[in-house]
C-alpha cells in the first residue's frame, strides 16, 4: 500500500497537467513501515530526456543527488520512488519503462494525463525475480 496525504497527490497532479503535453517527473520522498510505504513530499523535476518529452522521461540526475545529499539529516527519510506522467497513454508501464526498470524496492507511480486532465494515478513497484511491475493499492489520508 502507498499511502499519500492529499496535498502530495493534488499538487503532483497540478504539476502533470502542467507539462501536459509533456511528460512530467519527480521524486517522491518517504519512508517504508512494516505495513505501508509512506510518502512525505515529492520534488518536482525538469524532464531531461534528449529523446521526445512526449514518450519518455528523465529525472534530472543533480536534483536526485542533491536530494539524497539532503536527506542525509537523519530524518529517516528516503527516495522511496519516482513518478512519471504518461500524455494521451494509460496509467500501465510502457516498454521503455520496463527497460528502465532495475532498481527494486523502488515506486513507480504513473499519472495517466487526458486531454490536460488527470484521470488515472496507479503505483507500481520493480520485481525483480518476475523483472515485471507490481500494481500496488493507493491510498490517500
Ligand atoms: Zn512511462
Amino acid at each position: 500500500m502507498l499511502v499519500f496525504s492529499n496535498q502530495t497527490l493534488k499538487s503532483i497532479k497540478v504539476f502533470a497537467e502542467r507539462e501536459y503535453p509533456y511528460e512530467c517527473c519527480g521524486l517522491l520522498i518517504g519512508k517504508h513501515t512494516s505495513t505501508d510505504i509512506q510518502v512525505k513530499r515529492h520534488i518536482s523535476s525538469p524532464n531531461v530526456t534528449r529523446e521526445d518529452k512526449r514518450e519518455t522521461f528523465e529525472i534530472d540526475p543533480k536534483i536526485r543527488f542533491d536530494v539524497m545529499r539532503d536527506l542525509e539529516d537523519g530524518s529517516g527519510l528516503s527516495i522511496i520512488g519516482h513518478y512519471h506522467s504518461h500524455p494521451d497513454e494509460a496509467a500501465i508501464p510502457s516498454k521503455k519503462d520496463l527497460e528502465m526498470a532495475f532498481e527494486p524496492e523502488l515506486v513507480w507511480v504513473i499519472l495517466s494525463v487526458i486531454k490536460g486532465s488527470v484521470i488515472d494515478i496507479v503505483p507500481f513497484i520493480y520485481n525483480t525475480e518476475q523483472k515485471m511491475f507490481d500494481r500496488l493499492q493507493i491510498k490517500i489520508n
